[in-house]
C-alpha cells in the first residue's frame, strides 16, 4: 500500500512536472509567435521606409534636383574634363563681370571629335603654340565636354572673353554645318546656360562673327536664316525647360499640400 501510495505520489508528481513542462512549452511557443510577428512588423516598416526613401530620391533625380556631383552644378549630360591651369588655355582667372552672353563657334577642323579638340587645348600648356580654349565643346555624337569652368575665362572670343561663355562645335565637313546630334546638344546647352544666367537668346547668344567679323561658325555666318532658326530653337528649348521646372515644382507643392497659383503660372 505504502509502495502503491508512493507510486501514486510519484505518478502525480510526474504528471505535475509534465503539465508544467507543457505550460513552459506553450509559453515558449507563444513567445516565439509574438516575436515572429514583431520581427515581421519591423521588417515591413523598414522595407516601407527604404521604398519611400528610394522612391522620393528617384522622383527628385527624375526632375534633375538630385545631381550633386558637379562642382559647378552642371546638368548630367555635361562631361567635366577641365584643362590643367596654364597660361595658354586656362589662365585660371575668374570672369570679372559674370556671364553676359554665350558665344557660338565652330572648330574649323572637319570630322574631329570633342575629345580631339579638348586635347589640342590641353597640349597648348606644353607646346605654347597659341592662346586658345573654350568653356564647352560639343562633339559629333552630341557629347558635351566642359573644358574651362563656367566662372573662369577661356580664350575663344577675343574682347568678349571676360564676360561670355564659349561653346565650340564639331562639324562633319567643310561647310561647318552641325549634324543633328551636335545641333540638338548645342541648343540644349545654350538654353540651359541662358536660363541659368538669365540671358535673352535673341540678343545675348552671339557668334564669334558678331565679336570680330571672323567667319565663325562658318555655316551660321553664311546662312543668316539658319542662325535665326538656331536662336528660335534655343528659345523653344528654354520654354520647355521652364515648363519642366514648373511641372516638378507643382508636383513638389502638391506633395506638401500647398499648390500655389503663382508657382504654377510661372
Ligand atoms: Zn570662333
Amino acid at each position: 500500500m505504502a509502495e502503491k501510495r508512493e507510486k501514486g505520489a510519484e505518478q502525480s508528481g510526474g504528471s505535475r512536472a509534465r503539465t508544467a513542462q507543457l505550460r513552459r512549452q506553450k509559453r515558449r511557443k507563444k513567445l516565439i509567435k509574438v516575436w515572429t510577428y514583431r520581427a515581421i512588423a519591423v521588417l515591413v516598416v523598414v522595407l516601407l521606409g527604404v521604398g519611400v526613401f528610394f522612391g522620393v530620391r528617384g522622383v527628385i533625380r527624375l526632375f534633375g534636383g538630385g545631381k550633386q556631383n558637379s562642382p559647378y552644378g552642371l546638368p548630367d549630360y555635361v562631361k567635366e574634363e577641365y584643362l590643367t591651369v596654364n597660361p595658354y588655355s586656362r589662365p585660371g582667372q575668374k570672369l570679372p563681370g559674370g556671364v553676359k552672353g554665350i558665344v557660338i563657334h565652330y572648330v574649323a577642323n572637319p570630322g574631329t571629335t570633342a575629345e580631339n579638340n579638348r586635347n589640342y587645348f590641353e597640349n597648348l600648356k606644353d607646346n605654347g603654340d597659341t592662346y586658345a580654349s573654350s568653356n564647352f565643346i560639343v562633339g559629333l555624337e552630341g557629347e558635351v565636354l566642359a573644358c574651362v569652368p563656367v566662372d573662369e575665362v577661356a580664350y575663344a572670343s577675343n574682347n568678349r572673353n571676360d564676360d561670355t561663355l564659349s561653346i565650340e562645335c564639331c562639324h562633319p565637313d567643310e561647310t561647318g554645318q552641325f549634324n543633328d546630334k551636335t545641333y540638338a546638344s548645342v541648343v540644349k546647352l545654350t538654353a540651359y546656360l541662358c536660363n541659368r544666367y538669365h540671358l535673352d537668346p535673341q540678343s545675348d547668344v552671339i557668334r564669334h562673327y558678331d565679336v570680330t567679323g571672323k567667319a565663325c561658325p562658318l555655316y551660321y555666318v553664311e546662312h543668316e536664316d539658319a542662325w535665326q532658326s538656331f536662336k528660335d530653337d534655343v528659345k523653344k528649348a528654354m520654354d520647355q525647360l521652364d515648363a519642366d521646372e514648373t511641372d516638378s515644382e507643382t508636383t513638389k507643392s502638391e506633395d506638401n499640400g500647398t499648390v500655389s497659383a503663382s508657382t504654377a503660372a510661372e
